[in-house]
């Protein structure tokens, strides 16, 4: 099965035009948008305009924001936050909301992930507790502006929320129609789950995708910026084939989205938007490749 693809983009990039440009030449009209913690309103409709120009679908926007306030803060003082991301998104007629699993204000350091864990596990019952309350506030607020949450897995020094197994059972306490998954291969990958076994875990619930490579691991202690790599898929180990049976396994219809996607030169760097068509072209490559080995059958 040929899937329709998209990719994410950053919509504070000053080269948003040309990255637009390359990606519609490569018959890509779906994309997500990173997080961008501006309040600057025009900025936003300024890029909203160019999307609805360019005929583009905003299929996921990827909150900025943590879902839970961080330590000592007051239970509600993200809503505002919250709100502001929801409006974008319902702006830029997105259809998913993106959210780590888990998540609370921290301020970020490499392995974050770890301090969280050690938050969340000096008193796990009470936290979940607050998580489903907060996250279903936010699946309301979602709905009312024709929205959906989504929660995505993180890499391994999330020790609490790097597998279907840890975020199934929230979204079914939650107990909302407008909440699901947002799948993230590199994250999986890195903290040493099967992928494609993940993906059959997450079935009904997998409603769109965070896809990139990287070489594998699973130790939490291993800093995420030499684990959670963003390759190009095919450039790391993950089963590319598999995963594609997987998704067809579980009658996944979405489109299937990556997210900054490299060969090594992140966006931040000089040269990132000189090598994205050259990317773009590797990447989409790459899946047309793996959807046919797919197709053909054992043996493949
Ligand atoms: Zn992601």
């Amino acid at each position: 099965m040929k899937r329709e693809l998209g990719c994410y983009l950053n919509p504070r990039n000053p080269n948003l035009p040309r990255i637009i440009e390359i990606y519609l030449k490569h018959g890509i009209r779906h994309i997500g948008t990173d997080g961008c913690a501006t309040r600057d309103p025009a900025a936003h409709e300024k890029a909203g305009a160019l999307f609805k120009a360019n005929g583009l679908t905003v299929e996921s926007v990827h909150s900025e924001s943590q879902i839970m306030p961080g330590p000592g803060d007051k239970p509600d003082s993200l809503r505002d936050t919250h709100k502001r991301i929801l409006d974008r998104a319902k702006d830029w007629n997105a259809k998913h909301v993106v959210y780590h699993h888990s998540s609370i204000k921290l301020r970020w350091f490499d392995s974050v992930g770890l301090e969280e864990a050690a938050i969340i596990m000096k008193d796990p019952k009470g936290f979940e507790a607050r998580l489903v309350e907060e996250v279903r506030w936010l699946c309301g607020e979602a709905g009312a502006r024709g929205l959906n949450i989504t929660l995505e897995n993180l890499p391994a020094c999330h020790l609490v929320a790097r597998s279907m197994d840890q975020i199934l059972p929230v979204i079914q306490n939650v107990a909302m129609h407008n909440l699901g998954i947002c799948f993230d291969s590199g994250h999986a990958h890195c903290a040493g789950r099967d992928v494609a076994a993940e993906i059959r875990k997450a079935g009904r619930l997998l409603w769109t995708t965070h896809f990139h490579d990287n070489r594998g691991g699973g130790d939490p202690l291993a800093k995420i910026s030499e684990t959670d790599l963003h390759w190009v898929p095919g450039l790391g180990t993950i089963d590319w084939i598999a995963v594609v049976r997987a998704l067809d396994e579980i009658g996944f219809k979405a489109p299937v989205v990556f997210e900054g996607a490299h060969v090594g030169v992140k966006e931040s760097a000089a040269g990132w938007i000189d090598q994205l068509d050259d990317v773009i072209s590797l990447t989409l490559r790459n899946w047309r490749a793996f959807e046919q080995l797919a197709a053909a059958g054992p043996g493949h």
